[in-house]
């Protein structure tokens, strides 16, 4: 496995692999690797002769600097993870490299759908995440590349952009991953205590009583269901935790679902905080 940081190495492995005649699938990440990045890269596999991994925490989408400071990393472990997965190369870039200035001066934005969800109490976070995302892919001109549905906002809102700039790349979305117990995995999670972690499992205890209401009677409408959200994270959640939004939302504007239509095929999104680590989930309803 090649552990590469520079921009220009990247981008001329990845040419080289093309003019080989073989694909390449690429996985951005932020590392602190678990089961969802793991399961990405799988999917991958299936789909292409070679997989590139990044590994960049991007400061650019943090909107608050105690959350960078505090995002859990360890790239020895992440490296140890990658190789058994055989993954072919890890573009790990240093911050240095990729933000000169304080801020880049360009910027791709989509105001549309970046002030709904979590870019609302987030302001800045998707221009910095379609940043990133759209110079990686001119750094590593993937065929295929790979994003987690648990982040539905971000893998709509690159979709969009991939189809808005006619970025030759195209996009897999990969159904999340969860504990046992049905908290989404992700990086933050290590930073729960023990009853902050079991507090955890609220939320998606609170969109199966959504999704269960809706096989019991498909017309449930979308007030209904917000009904059953907001009593179920009101019951179960502590003087510590904070809700940052929860809703019904049309899956492809992110606008509030009318109250009188039906749920079904529209998507519950939730962000809130245990105690004071953030945590987002969403769940299609079908
Ligand atoms: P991150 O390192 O958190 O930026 O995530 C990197 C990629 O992994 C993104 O496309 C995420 O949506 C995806 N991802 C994170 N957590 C999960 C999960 N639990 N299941 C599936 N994909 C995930």
């Amino acid at each position: 496995m090649l552990v590469i940081h520079k921009i220009q190495e990247i981008s001329a492995y990845s040419k080289g692999t093309k003019q080989a005649g073989l694909t390449v699938a690429f996985v951005p990440t932020m590392g602190y690797l678990h089961a969802g990045h793991i399961q990405l890269i799988r999917e991958a596999r299936k789909r292409a002769n070679r997989i590139i991994v990044s590994i960049f925490v991007n400061p650019l989408q943090f909107n608050d600097s105690e959350d960078l400071k505090n995002y859990p990393r360890n790239p020895e472990r992440d490296l140890g993870l990658l190789r058994e997965e055989d993954v072919d190369a890890v573009f790990m870039p240093e911050v240095r490299q990729i933000y000169t200035d304080e801020k880049p001066g360009t910027i791709i934005s989509n105001p549309g759908l970046a002030n709904k969800l979590c870019g609302i109490s987030r302001p800045g976070h998707f221009e910095g995440v379609l940043f990133i995302v759209h110079n990686l892919f001119q750094w590593v001109q993937p065929d295929f590349a790979f994003f987690g549905l648990k982040d539905y906002q971000q893998q709509l809102m690159i979709r969009k952009m991939v189809n808005d700039l006619a970025m030759p790349v195209e996009i897999f979305s990969i159904p999340t991953i969860r504990e046992e117990d049905g908290l989404a995995m992700s990086s933050r999670n290590a930073r729960l205590n023990n009853s902050e972690r079991s507090r955890s499992t609220l939320i998606f205890q609170s969109m199966m009583l959504v999704q269960n209401a809706i096989h019991e009677n498909k017309n449930l409408t979308n007030s209904d269901a917000f009904l059953i959200l907001h009593n179920s994270l009101h019951a179960g959640l502590s003087a510590e935790d904070r809700i940052d939004y929860f809703g019904i939302y049309d899956p492809q504007t992110l606008e509030l679902a009318a109250a009188d239509k039906p749920a079904l095929g529209n998507l519950i999104a939730i962000a809130l905080y245990i105690g004071k680590v953030r945590l987002i989930d969403n769940l299609l309803l079908v």
